[in-house]
């Protein structure tokens, strides 16, 4: 069996996800970019996370075939495939359903920089994207455009994409995002947050600028 041990990261990450209430049944989706190919590594659809072995994560190509029999790769691999195809950054993706950026996403709500993290792990505000079906190509585009650089997004009335270098930093992301939903949320019951001053956001996205770069 190819990438061992990126199918076995791609299945910890998975239950990771499940076993921190990130997720819930079989929902949402863990992916990792194999190294210097054209290929990634993706959970199959509809196999509890639980139950899922390092050979069931599907090895897929950037035309989106399978590159082996076996399961059935998770229906949201044509976002996963556009992300990687238009971010070289970007070596892992998760994709949660978690209930405070749910609880976000489905108010369609903009969430401003009002905590450091917010620059530091995600590049900026936390919008949301456009509704599409899941699975579609329209959800995939949806995806890219309002990602742009950043590592994280929510999709309207449906849930998150976290990036980062590695699947270890996509799955930090995941878990800052719902902290940060989590965080607006209670905040709503007590007024709503103040963003950061403009100085304080300058200084972050300096710090993110030059952490960039390293
Ligand atoms: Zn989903």
């Amino acid at each position: 069996m190819e990438y061992e041990e990126l199918r076995k990261q791609v299945v910890e990450a998975g239950l990771n996800m499940y076993r921190r209430g990130l997720t819930h049944e079989t929902s949402g989706n863990i992916s990792c970019r194999v190294p210097k190919k054209e290929k990634i590594l993706i959970t199959p659809s509809s196999v509890p996370y639980e139950e899922i072995q390092p050979k069931d994560i599907m090895l897929m190509n950037f035309a989106g075939e399978a590159e082996e029999s076996g399961r059935n790769p998770s229906s949201e691999t044509p976002f996963h495939l556009l992300v990687y195809k238009n971010r070289a950054d970007v070596g892992g993706i998760v994709h949660s359903h978690s209930v405070y950026a749910l609880a976000v996403a489905a108010s369609r709500k903009t969430i401003p920089v009002f905590l450091d993290e917010m620059f530091s792990e995600i590049g900026g505000e936390l919008v949301v994207s456009d509704y599409a079906l899941p699975g579609s190509q329209e959800l995939a585009s949806n995806i890219l455009e309002k990602l742009g650089d950043k590592n994280a997004l929510l999709l309207a009335n449906h849930g998150t994409v976290c990036c980062g270098k590695d699947l270890e930093e996509a799955f930090l992301v995941a878990e800052t995002v719902e902290k940060i939903c989590r965080i607006f949320v209670l905040s709503s019951m007590l007024g709503g947050v103040y963003p950061l001053p403009e100085e304080g956001i300058e200084y972050q996205r300096m710090m993110y600028e030059m952490k960039k770069e390293f």
